[in-house]
């Protein structure tokens, strides 16, 4: 275009120069404009396929009558279901637009020009971005070997002999996206011991309910241990409220008060805060939907080895399985059935795919359609 606008790239601060919006999982909304298709499921965002619970639901919309007024900013109410959750003080919880949110206030609280965060490669995409986002560099730490027993995942020892003195953050996820692996509770405590008290350290427990190991570790608990822990811990997952956008940080109170400096002002609205307090209340469905959740896993993760295809393990709603050079096809084809999954290539996994866990009905039209394009008899 001739339009006398500045080159606006030439504008933007160094770090959003460079900076790729987070790709989300394809809306289904989209493939139904784009292939004409009716019948689709989304299996791409590790979302509850059961839907919001009846509870939050209901306190939803109760909260919606009141939606001319601002939304409490503060959170009272739902910090203190939060802090009572987890047994902790208000003052230790942050609340967040979805815990995004509060991965972003670690940022741009504590990174910025000079300063670097330490993650792993194939972690969740939103590091990166936040890191440089706020102008800091990131230093990517090679993940375990395809053959160690949790192949992709996070090498701690690595992550620590990566820490220099301008690393103010690391990024932990436990449960890792999109691998599905996680870590146990004797090393990532050696982890934290060994991290100076000067690093933030976030462990992002974004699928904490879904994991099954009994090593499997509940850091919240560990606040007191150490005091430069952010948790991260969101309603999107096996709460169910993905569209309503909430989340918090569990954090020493000092650490709370700074990402607070930096949170927007009214950032969770009020049916979400609403809808958050209720669920909290509502632990038979989170259990319902985790059981669902393991007794598919199962079921699937059986299935595609089946097919002669390598699952990585999982602790989350998610399977992240090897498809090999035709991953790309493979997805288009899977579309194409109405099927929509996640590639991973922007993660570094080229070759693999990754399955949210979705009802029985779903996980059977995947796998039937998942086994046509691997016959080549799509
Ligand atoms: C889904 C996910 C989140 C949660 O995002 P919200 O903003 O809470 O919806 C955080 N971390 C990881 C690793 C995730 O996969």
């Amino acid at each position: 275009m001739s339009d006398s606008s500045p080159l606006f790239s030439d504008l933007a601060v160094a770090g959003v120069r460079g900076l790729q919006p987070y790709q989300p999982g394809k809306p289904e909304s989209e493939l139904k404009r784009e292939y004409g298709l009716d019948d689709i499921i989304k299996l791409a965002s590790n979302e509850n396929p059961l839907g919001p619970g009846a509870r939050a639901l209901e306190a939803a919309q109760q909260a919606m009558t009141g939606t001319h007024r601002y939304p409490d900013g503060n959170g009272f109410d739902l910090r203190q279901a939060v802090a009572a959750h987890h047994e902790v003080d208000p003052e230790c919880v942050t609340m967040g637009n979805g815990s995004n949110d509060v991965l972003a206030m670690v940022a741009n609280a504590f990174l910025g020009p000079g300063r670097e965060a330490v993650f792993s490669a194939h972690a969740f995409a939103v590091y990166p971005i936040v890191t440089q986002a706020a102008g800091a560099a990131s230093r990517v730490v090679p993940a375990n070997r395809p053959n160690h027993a949790m192949p992709y995942g996070h090498d701690l020892a690595a992550m620590s002999e990566a820490v220099t003195d301008a690393v103010r953050v690391v990024f932990v996820a436990n449960p890792n996206n999109p691998t599905g692996t996680w870590l146990q509770a004797n090393d990532l405590r050696a982890f934290l011991e060994r991290l100076p008290a000067t690093v933030i350290a976030v462990i992002d427990e974004a699928y904490f309910e879904y994991a099954d190991d009994p090593e499997y570790p509940d850091t919240s608990r560990w606040l007191g241990a150490f005091p430069n822990l952010v948790v991260t811990r969101t309603f999107s997952k096996a709460y169910g409220l993905a569209g309503f956008r909430v989340g918090y940080g569990l954090s020493h109170p000092g650490i709370a008060d700074l990402l607070n400096r930096v949170r927007q002002p009214f950032n969770v609205n009020t049916m979400a805060q609403a809808a958050a307090i209720a669920s909290l209340a509502d632990q038979d469905y989170i259990q319902q939907s985790v059981n669902l959740n393991l007794e598919q896993r199962h079921w699937l993760s059986d299935e595609l080895n089946a097919l002669g295809l390598r699952v990585l393990p999982t602790a989350a709603n998610f399977l992240c399985f090897e498809v090999g050079p035709n991953a790309a096809a493979i997805y288009e084809g899977l579309l194409r059935d109405g099927v929509i999954v996640r590639p991973v290539a922007n993660y570094g996994l080229p070759g693999f795919l990754r399955v949210s866990i979705g009802l029985p009905a779903e996980n059977a039209r995947f796998l039937a359609s998942l086994s046509r394009q691997l016959s080549g008899a799509a």
